[in-house]
């Protein structure tokens, strides 16, 4: 079943995502959800220790984040929202998957409202970008606690949500694909383009 094995491939991942210490602490959260069931959204359960997540680790919740019924005794993501606004806003995104990375915040502690990147080889990482002869920006928007404000202000940014992918500051980096296999690279390609620009800015 391609609930399952989307399951293990992502469970997989986070566990590989965890060795690069990108979800200390028990922190982060992912999603995916099917083209044969877009109403229904798989995602990481909360407080589970990223380095021993396994398949049964996701739960279901619908298009609002409310879990379904027979996931009413467990405790989604606190961020599940932002999973849902995103999925609202980019109907075709499948899986979005997220990171605290040192280096999202550390770009994000310093400056304003995004991170311009230029020049780089791996941003024909991001879907529809054929040239490293090309600049993007990823925006930094600010964090906080209430996910009914912090999906409005996704909503009002919109506009410059250019690549799939964004900082929440002093936070960490969330990404999106059509399935995971792009929600994956374009999570590791503003990964691998954040720690080249501090680098080199440093
Ligand atoms: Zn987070």
């Amino acid at each position: 079943m391609e609930a399952e094995k989307t399951k293990l491939a992502l469970a997989d991942t986070i566990r590989n995502w965890h060795q690069k210490g990108w979800s200390p602490a028990t922190s982060t959260n992912y999603s995916f959800r099917l083209p044969e069931d877009p109403n229904t959204i798989y995602v990481s359960r909360s407080g589970i220790d990223k380095s021993q997540f396994t398949a049964d680790d996701f739960m279901e919740v619908d298009l609002q984040g409310i879990a379904k019924p027979r996931f009413a005794d467990a405790r989604p993501s606190a961020e599940t929202l932002i999973h849902c606004t995103l999925y609202e806003l980019f109907p075709e995104t499948q899986c979005i998957v997220h990171s605290h990375s040192v280096y999202s915040v550390l770009h994000s502690a310093v400056e304003q409202d995004r991170v311009t990147i230029q020049g780089y080889e791996v941003l024909k990482g991001f879907e529809g970008i054929t040239t490293h002869e090309t600049t993007v920006d990823c925006p930094i928007l600010d964090n906080t606690q209430d996910m009914v404000a912090f999906s409005e202000t996704l909503r009002n940014a919109k506009e410059k949500l250019t690549i799939p992918a964004f900082i929440m500051r002093k936070h960490g980096t969330y990404a999106w694909g059509k399935n995971l296999f792009d929600a994956k690279r374009h999570l590791e390609t503003i990964e691998y383009l954040l720690e080249c620009e501090w680098k080199l800015r440093r």
